[in-house]
């Protein structure tokens, strides 16, 4: 007996692939290498008994604002948020910070502070935001081309603002931040949330990045899920197996089965086969599905020369912290906080990339932190604080326990500049290196976070190689539906979306063989002829 469709990762890409498939009434089997599900998005007690850490990723404004995640309803399925929190305070070196609330008069007066003007500046980016916010998320999160959305972004902005849009879209933080505010204190919002992803301060399309945080955490807060992002991942698979569709976990793929040019299901590490007659859908990385469960020669030859160029985002330290009391700032603005960017000016952020692409570790790190107890009560005992925080350092070095914990050591001494007697406070700490993190998820390759690189040379129609900024692959019946696939990394569960939309437009009764057509002849054109497939590359097709 076949499936409909087999999901290869029970990320949250995966599971809300699977639950979109499912709500169209196909049958659905999520295989899932680890023992629990969740990928990214799980929690569990890390650094001391009762202290509720997040494995990977904290905060969820993309998530706050997905069309997709809304559409699913979660709330039904137990989810719930916490917002009352300030979404983000920046630490500079000399300890002074700047704030951005949920109040557009409280970020306003901060900035303020920092260049006269800078706070009215900062409510009119928030007003242009306003203007185009749904155009735009939809123009981002859907797949390439964005007709619907795309159209009403450009009617929203007019051709003279999209002519000067589209400039800001390319530049780097430094450019657009310098150009538009006097003063470091909104400079620095920016470039910090910039680097959510691996986008730079003298990045190509790092401001775009950097802005769309900020705007999201001005509009909709930097929100985290009651009980952990476990709760998320909960909420998913309640919803998928009141479905009627299945997860098995412990269930590792090894292979993608592949007749005439077209998927026809996957095999697990066991031998065992499972069919899947209408799809698969792949919630890896793209070098994991095409290298080792596809394989190279199953593939066009330009895809696989392509994906020699893939780049990956930046290696990860994260370090996560039992604490036995709020840490004690020397800020009170900072308590505040849920999320906290430590400890770099602009000429930091600079030194930092500049270390990150020498493959220097950082003598100052950049440090994104979370006070997740004062986010949400639930994770730790009443007066304690359960704190999250990573560093990103340079891909392809070899990490030991203890040069991981030379990093952590490095976060934990910047953390105490700003709060003397953070130390005396910790009751327990764990340390994730690069490494750790890819043991835990064979996604996070080096600690990777986003997938791959975001910068625009990898991003739409170059995500994740040259090709349609679609989830189709040159394998028929095949999705690519990770962080790694358009648009990628950030939980807003888009690429799981693409990848079920794509099956499910490639299998439907009249339009499907439009569609086959079209995704198959734009293939060709772009990757050339997949082997196995005929001298017209119809395989399946
Ligand atoms: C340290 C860190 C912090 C982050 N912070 C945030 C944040 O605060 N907010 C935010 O929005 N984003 C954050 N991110 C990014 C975000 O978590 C990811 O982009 C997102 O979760 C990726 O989801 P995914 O479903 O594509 O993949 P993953 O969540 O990585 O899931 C992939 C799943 O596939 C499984 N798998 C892999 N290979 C196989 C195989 N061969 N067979 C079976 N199963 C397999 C894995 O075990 C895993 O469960 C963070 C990421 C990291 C690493």
């Amino acid at each position: 007996m076949g499936w409909d469709a087999v999901v290869v990762g029970a990320g949250h890409n995966g599971l809300v692939a699977a639950n979109l498939l499912t709500d169209a009434g196909w049958s659905v089997l999520v295989l899932e290498a680890n023992a629990s599900p969740g990928g990214a998005t799980r929690t569990a007690e890390l650094a001391a008994p009762g202290f509720r850490s997040e494995l990977c990723s904290a905060f969820y404004p993309l998530t706050a604002a997905s069309p997709t995640i809304a559409a699913l309803d979660l709330g039904r399925y137990g989810l719930r948020w916490r917002h009352d929190h300030v979404p983000l305070v920046h630490v500079l070196p000399d300890g002074r910070t700047v704030t951005l609330s949920r109040d557009p008069a409280e970020t306003a007066a901060s900035v303020e502070r920092y260049g006269a003007g800078d706070g009215e500046r900062w409510l009119a980016e928030f007003a242009a935001w306003g203007r185009i916010k749904d155009a735009l998320i939809g123009s981002l999160l859907s797949p390439f081309p964005p007709v619907r959305s795309g159209a009403r972004l450009a009617r929203r902005l007019g051709p003279a603002e999209l002519l000067r849009f589209a400039r800001f879209a390319v530049q780097s933080t430094r450019r657009y931040s310098r150009e538009l505010f006097c003063g470091e204190g909104a400079r620095l919002l920016i470039t910090g949330n910039a680097m959510h992803a691996d986008l730079t301060l003298d990045t190509s399309g790092s401001a775009i990045v950097g802005w769309l945080l900020s705007m999201l955490a001005q509009d909709v807060g930097y929100p985290v899920a009651e009980g952990g992002a476990q709760s998320i991942t909960d909420a998913l698979v309640r919803r998928l197996e009141q479905g009627g569709s299945e997860i098995r976990c412990g269930a590792r793929v090894t292979a993608v089965e592949i007749r005439d040019g077209a998927a026809i299901g996957v095999r697990t590490a066991d031998g065992e086969a499972h069919p899947a007659t209408r799809a698969v859908l792949a919630d890896v990385s793209a070098p994991a599905l095409y290298r080792d469960l596809v394989g190279l020669p199953q593939l066009p030859a330009r895809v696989a020369s392509d994906l020699a160029n893939f780049a990956w985002d930046d290696a990860t330290v994260k370090v996560d912290w039992a604490l036995s009391a709020p840490v004690p700032w020397t800020d009170p603005a900072v308590r505040r906080a849920g999320t906290v960017h430590l400890d770099l000016d602009l000429d930091g952020f600079g030194r930092f990339a500049l270390d990150l692409a020498s493959g220097r570790i950082p003598v100052r790190p950049f440090i994104l932190a979370g006070q997740m107890t004062s986010a949400d009560p639930s994770r730790s005992p009443a007066g304690t604080e359960t704190l999250w925080a990573y560093t990103h350092v340079p891909r392809g070095l070899t990490w030991t326990p203890q040069r991981a914990a030379e990093v952590a050591d490095r976060v934990q001494a910047t953390i105490e500049r700003h709060a003397p007697g953070f130390g005396s406070q910790v009751v327990g700490r764990a340390v994730s290196s690069p490494a750790g993190l890819q043991a835990e998820n064979a996604n996070l390759v080096d600690g990777a976070v986003g997938g791959g690189t975001a910068a625009p040379s990898q991003q739409l129609v170059f995500r994740p190689t040259p090709g349609l900024g679609r989830a189709d692959t040159p394998i028929d019946r095949l999705y690519l539906a990770s962080a790694s696939a358009h648009p990628g990394g950030g939980v807003h569960g888009a690429c799981g979306s693409n990848a079920a939309r794509a099956a499910l437009a490639r299998n439907r009764t009249g339009t499907g063989p439009v569609y086959r057509a079209a995704v198959g002849a734009a293939g060709r054109a772009v990757w050339g002829r997949t082997p196995g497939t005929g001298p017209h590359g119809g395989g399946g097709r």
